[in-house]
């Protein structure tokens, strides 16, 4: 094969490997911020059910001072039945008496309810926390494996740099500058031409230049879309298999060639 040709071929493959590398390098604080704003979400969840329980415990203590309120108001109440003069004053105090009691009993129930609900809050908040616990060592791991995979990334790319820019300088001007124009422009540069296509615009090669290609001797650049086209004999299709036997065999020189494939060594182009 062309000497530059093989080594385009190479130096495609290093900088595609590079551009996935710093991609993946750039990507991954992005990651680790993403990471860190789940453990964000599980601090606020942590921060929700204290509140929640806070406010549970405000809310007690204001229906228990409801319910000693109310006690005292009754004992007021009992106490000033005992000098009321007419029957009508007596059934206006029984009647604070009883509406007294009433407050008192729905304190109570908001109470029960409150205690209830904060049973259901310290169990969320003790789930909560659990999950943070977990979540935070996962974190952490995560964070780890992230520097570790950028530190790898960074030594790869640098492995990387080195053999670029060797390959680089072992190339002819011409052929480079075109690659570095076509690279510039598209994603890939030297590709496969098969069945008399280029594999990456699909134009049909004119029978000509299809020859030129498959010696692999010299650099031919895609008439279509400008990508330098390499030959690999291993991508031919197998050859159709002749259906009447007895005709393979009048056509001795290809039928022989194809049977020796296995015992030889496929001939080299
Ligand atoms: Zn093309």
């Amino acid at each position: 094969m062309n000497a530059d040709l093989a080594k385009l071929i190479e130096l495609e493959k290093v900088d595609h490997e590079m551009a996935r590398l710093s991609e993946e390098v750039a990507a991954l604080p992005g990651r680790v911020a993403l990471i860190e704003t789940r453990l964000a979400e599980h601090k606020d969840e942590i921060e929700k059910a204290k509140t929640a329980i806070k406010t549970n415990e405000a809310n007690r203590r204001k229906y228990e001072a409801d319910i000693q309120a109310g006690q005292q108001k009754i004992v007021k109440y009992r106490g000033q039945s005992s000098s009321v003069k007419t029957n009508d004053e007596y059934r206006a105090l029984m009647h604070e008496v009883e509406f007294a009691e009433k407050e008192i009993r729905d304190s109570e129930d908001k109470i029960l309810e409150l205690m209830v609900l904060l049973e259901s809050e310290e169990k969320a908040l003790k789930a909560a926390e659990a999950q943070l616990k977990v979540e935070a060592v996962e974190v952490e791991k995560e964070k780890a494996e992230a520097r570790t995979r950028t530190a790898e990334d960074e030594k790869l790319l640098a492995e990387l740099a080195a053999k670029r820019s060797e390959l680089r300088t072992g190339v002819t001007d011409s052929p480079l500058a075109h690659y570095d124009r076509v690279l510039r422009a598209r994603k890939s540069v030297v590709v496969e031409a098969r069945g008399q296509k280029c594999m990456a615009c699909f134009v049909l090669i004119r029978p000509q230049t299809w020859q030129e290609i498959r010696t692999n001797e010299q650099i031919v650049t895609c008439s279509s879309c400008g990508r330098m086209l390499f030959y690999d004999p291993a991508s031919e299709p197998p050859a159709p298999p002749e259906s009447p036997k007895k005709k393979a065999k009048n056509q001795p020189a290809e039928a022989e060639a194809e049977d020796e494939v296995p015992t030889e060594a496929a001939p080299a182009p």
